[in-house]
């Protein structure tokens, strides 16, 4: 990858706060222009975000909520793509004190998964449905190195379930890595590579982050640029919204994202937006003075939305399922369902075990993939299983390009519908599987002429027995 001169550099603590000054002083007028500019899909500037961020008007913060849904449905439509996280490895070295994974936490019992009972839990995931998996794992050199994510990633690739379904993307959450072991990860194939700055106020960094590698924040936010420069080009970048003030963390975040642009011409592909849960043996996550409110949570969904609408947005199953339904209108595309959180939970015992409940983090929606489902084809989102761009090779620009100019709806909404109603004819009961060709059949009738007969087509050979039909 050619990498561009630096235009931006990566904000410093003094210009995220000058920047906050700026916006604070702004008037209503000028958050209205700002909104009519975000309406347009052409993103937001820095001040622009900080003005929106602190302006309480009711008609500004109404009118931010209502333009991300509007971009949410002109940009991403009904769509909704299902991912599940795996788990592999509890060890760590680092002592987050908002995780329950810290190395000083004596509460929890480890566990690093061999590839054997990654096949199990891969297993377990293929007779759900999945086919989108995202690793995660604690960082221990001595357990969790570039070799065991190596191995992990090809156990994963590795498995066919009987019916001949295997997992077509892998994206992994680990810890940073140098450019030649990002280099060995992106052979193993994988799909986006996620790390999560956590927070961008250092002094706060430094305080979360007592010990262990993760407590150096250049290493930890130059990640990105380490793994472009190793080829990743799906970036998954996040806050951890609970740590420190929010607006100061979404403008460290979007100052990130036009880093990154600016400098590889492509930004995040996903941002991640994990709120801080209550964990086992985490003295932060239940007492920090910054937590966040249902209500700034919705404000910062809607923000980021309208700041950066071509970036793909996940949200976890760490909030309930009440405010996850308010937060996907608003512009989430990608979620998990059924999620365990510690190595070993799908196969366990197939139940939310206790360490489930309590140790890494809480996990407040519990709904099985075929509930979620179920719920969405009844409510007309359209529960996507697509994995395409990245096997079709639109990652990063080319992918970005596309989706700037539109014309990814025209590859993602045949995608979708195949992938669902693959979905519906394998693992689907008899109530799911009506309501969701009715569905189909719906959104087959509001397609233009050419791109319905496209996506007809592909649904005939799904039909027909075909699987992973896709543009
Ligand atoms: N160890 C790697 C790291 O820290 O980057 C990856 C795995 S870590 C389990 C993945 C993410 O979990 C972290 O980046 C953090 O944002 C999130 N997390 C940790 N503790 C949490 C908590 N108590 N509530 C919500 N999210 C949490
Ligand atoms: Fe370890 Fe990641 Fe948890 Fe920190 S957040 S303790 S690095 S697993």
């Amino acid at each position: 990858m050619e990498i561009k001169e630096k235009v931006y550099g990566l904000l410093s603590d003094t210009e995220i706060e000058n920047i906050l000054e700026e916006g604070r002083s702004k008037s209503v007028e000028f958050c209205e222009a700002a909104l009519e500019n975000g309406r347009l899909g052409k993103g937001l500037t820095l001040v622009e975000l900080a003005a929106l961020a602190y302006c309480e008007s009711p008609e500004i913060v109404t009118g931010l909520l209502d333009t991300a849904h509007e971009l949410k449905k002109r940009i991403y439509g009904e769509r909704m793509v299902f991912f599940a996280p795996l788990y592999i490895s509890s060890f760590c070295s680092n002592n987050c004190t908002y995780c329950g994974f810290r190395h000083a936490n004596e509460t929890m019992t480890r566990r690093s998964l061999s590839p054997e009972e990654i096949h199990q839990e891969v297993m377990a995931l293929l007779e759900q449905g999945h086919k989108r998996l995202l690793l995660v794992a604690g960082e221990d050199p001595r357990t969790t190195g570039i070799d065991y994510l190596e191995q992990s990633v090809a156990a994963v690739y590795s498995v066919t379930a009987p019916d001949g379904a295997t997992i077509r993307r892998a994206n992994v959450n680990c810890a940073p890595l140098s450019v030649d072991h990002f280099r060995r990860l992106k052979a193993t194939g994988i799909g986006t590579y996620q790390c999560f700055q956590e927070t961008y106020h250092r002094p706060t960094y430094k305080e979360v982050h007592p010990s262990g590698p993760k407590s150096h924040y250049d290493w930890r936010i130059t990640a990105p640029d380490r793994a472009m420069e190793a080829d990743i080009d799906d970036i998954g970048t996040g806050v951890l919204f609970g740590l420190y003030d929010w607006h100061f963390d979404v403008v460290g975040l979007l100052g990130h994202a036009r880093y990154l642009e600016t400098k590889f011409d492509v930004g995040p592909h996903t941002i991640s937006v994990p709120r801080l849960e209550p964990a086992e043996g985490a003295p932060l996550s239940d007492h920090s003075p910054w937590m966040v409110s249902d209500e700034d949570f919705r404000k910062i969904v809607a923000l980021l939305r309208v700041a950066v609408p071509y970036t793909g947005m996940i949200l976890s199953t760490r909030e309930s399922p009440e405010l996850r339904d308010q937060l996907f209108a608003l512009g989430i595309s990608q979620t998990s369902a059924g999620s365990r959180v510690t190595p070993g939970g799908y196969t366990d015992s197939g139940k939310l075990t206790r360490e489930d409940l309590l140790a890494q983090f809480s996990l407040q929606d519990q709904r099985p993939l075929r509930e979620m489902v179920h719920t969405f084809v009844r409510g007309d989102y359209i529960p996507s299983f697509c994995t395409a761009c990245y096997r079709s090779g639109r990652t990063g620009d080319r992918f970005m390009q596309l989706a700037k100019s539109g014309k990814i709806h025209d590859i993602c909404q045949p995608n979708a519908l195949a992938s669902l109603k693959e979905y519906l004819l394998d693992y689907a009961d008899e109530e799911t599987k009506a309501q969701g060709e009715k569905l189909i059949q719906k959104e087959l009738s509001e397609l233009p002429e050419r791109l319905r007969n496209v996506t007809e087509k592909m649904l005939a050979r799904v039909a027909a027995g075909e699987r992973d039909v896709y543009l």
